[in-house]
């Protein structure tokens, strides 16, 4: 592992939490706590990449803990490992089967379960990896549609929840059909990357981000813009690209490649769902294209 991983470990025994510290300090961050419901209060505030967790405590017992792990979006992804001086194989079969990653048996060895440790986190580590690359356009590098989607709903619902303004930009290149046909397939990869980093680089706020949402198209999604502020922000993102300059002889709006932008905003007092503020932006777009494009529309 490149950085030091975080390893929390469960268990209601001193001695115990002691000697699971000892053993694993040396390569991990290794944090103590005495009780299932400190344990889910932890990983609230502290992103772990590992828990080892007594099954039986007094409170909430290990499998308990272990079920509202996986019920929670942000902590279902931690690999658990179970730890337990009652073996049966039934326990064992019911730790895995709730979703633990492995089973250790008490008195434990403290070599293997350096290495039980170790295999989980490399797991984790290569799933982690996984879910990045399956979230990055291979062209633009920046996030695809995929990661898109997914944040679209987790904002959809987090607006919905807190009453707060949720704006969807969707862009698309202006006559870029024109600038493969003139320029070739090849230079049309490169104003992609181009204008893919442009975009990127107006995202100032923590969080935001501008995905491809398909061939020549970007979009992102902006949490607590209402619609001026998303309006002015789609104005400095179609700034960022007319300052590119990359000529577009072949365009019939301008000399160089210009976008045309559509915006939703969910405070317009229309009743939106996230598929209809999907199709409000895409209207916006549509109709800044059909008024001569290189322009901003907002529903
Ligand atoms: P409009 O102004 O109406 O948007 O016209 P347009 O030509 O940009 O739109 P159209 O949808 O007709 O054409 C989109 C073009 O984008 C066609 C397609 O070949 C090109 N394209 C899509 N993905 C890629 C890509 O990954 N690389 C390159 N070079 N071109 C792409
Ligand atoms: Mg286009
Ligand atoms: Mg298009």
């Amino acid at each position: 592992m490149s950085k030091r991983a975080k390893v929390l470990v469960v268990d209601d025994d001193p001695l115990n939490r002691l000697v699971l510290e000892k053993t694993l300090k040396a390569e991990h961050d290794v944090f103590l706590v005495e009780n299932g419901e400190k344990a889910l209060t932890f990983v609230k505030t502290t992103q772990v990449d590992l828990i080892i967790l007594d099954v039986i405590m007094p409170g909430i017992d290990g499998y308990e803990v272990l079920v509202q792990l996986k019920e929670n979006p942000i902590t279902q992804a931690i690999p658990v490992i179970f730890i337990s001086a009652n073996h049966s194989h039934d326990d064992e079969a019911k730790g895995l089967e709730l979703g633990a990653m492995d089973y250790i048996t008490k008195p434990f060895s403290p070599s293997i379960v350096r290495v039980r440790v170790r295999n989980q986190l490399l797991i984790k580590q290569k799933n982690d990896l996984l879910e990045t690359l399956v979230s990055i356009d291979g062209l633009t590098e920046i996030p695809n549609r995929r990661y898109l989607d997914e944040n679209l709903s987790r904002e959809w619902r987090r607006s919905k929840r807190s009453g707060i303004p949720l704006t969807l930009i969707l862009m698309d290149i202006d006559y870029f059909k024109r600038y493969n046909d003139c320029y070739g397939h090849r230079a049309g990869d490169e104003c992609l990357k181009d204008v893919a980093q442009a975009l990127t680089a107006q995202c100032k706020r923590g969080g935001d981000f501008i995905a491809r949402y398909g061939g020549e198209e970007f979009a992102a999604v902006l949490p607590g813009l209402d619609k001026s502020e998303a309006k002015s922000f789609a104005n400095k993102l179609r700034n960022a690209v007319k300052s590119l300059c990359i000529k577009h002889k072949a365009s019939l709006n301008a000399d160089h490649i210009t976008i045309s932008i559509g915006i939703a905003t969910t405070e317009s007092g229309q009743v939106y769902t996230e598929q209809t503020l999907l199709e409000e932006a895409d209207l916006a777009l549509y109709a800044a294209k059909d008024t001569g494009r290189d322009k901003i529309i907002a529903r």
